[in-house]
C-alpha cells in the first residue's frame, strides 16, 4: 500500500507521452485483473465502513480513532470508485494530473492510484 515500496526505477526523462504512441497498449490485457482487484478493494472498504459504523465507541478516544479510520476508508473508497470510472471511460492508467501513462507495476501495487510517481511526489511534498 506504500508507494515508497516501489522499485526506484524512473525514466531518464519524466512524463514524455509522445515517446510511445500507445503506452497503454501493454495495460490492456491487464485491465480485467486490475478491475477485479479494484472491485475486491471496494468490497473490503464498504465492509470496513459498515463494521466501523456498527461498532459503538465506548469513549472519546475510541470515537476519534473510529472517525479517523472512517475518513481513511471513505477516501480510499472514493479513489477506488474514481479509478473504476476512469476504467469505464478508457482513461485508466493515465495520470489525472499530467496525463502521463502510469507504469503497470505501479497500478498492480496500487490499482486505485490516480497520479504518476512524479505528480505523487509533488503532491506529497506540499501536503
Ligand atoms: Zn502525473
Amino acid at each position: 500500500m506504500h508507494p515508497e515500496r516501489l522499485p526506484d526505477v524512473r525514466p531518464s526523462t519524466p512524463a514524455e507521452p509522445t515517446a510511445n504512441p500507445d503506452p497503454t497498449s501493454d495495460l490492456h490485457g491487464h485491465l480485467p485483473s486490475l478491475r477485479v482487484a479494484l472491485l475486491q478493494q471496494r468490497r473490503f472498504r464498504i465492509q470496513q465502513l459498515a463494521d466501523l459504523r456498527a461498532a459503538l465507541p465506548v469513549d472519546a478516544v475510541q470515537e476519534e480513532v473510529s472517525k479517523t479510520l472512517r475518513r481513511g476508508a471513505r477516501t480510499a473508497l472514493a479513489d477506488i470508485e474514481a479509478a473504476l470510472q476512469r476504467m469505464d471511460r478508457g482513461r485508466y492508467g493515465r495520470c489525472v494530473h499530467c496525463d502521463a501513462a502510469i507504469p503497470l507495476e505501479r497500478l498492480e501495487i496500487l490499482p486505485a492510484v490516480a497520479l504518476c510517481m512524479a505528480c505523487q511526489r509533488a503532491q506529497d511534498a506540499v501536503s
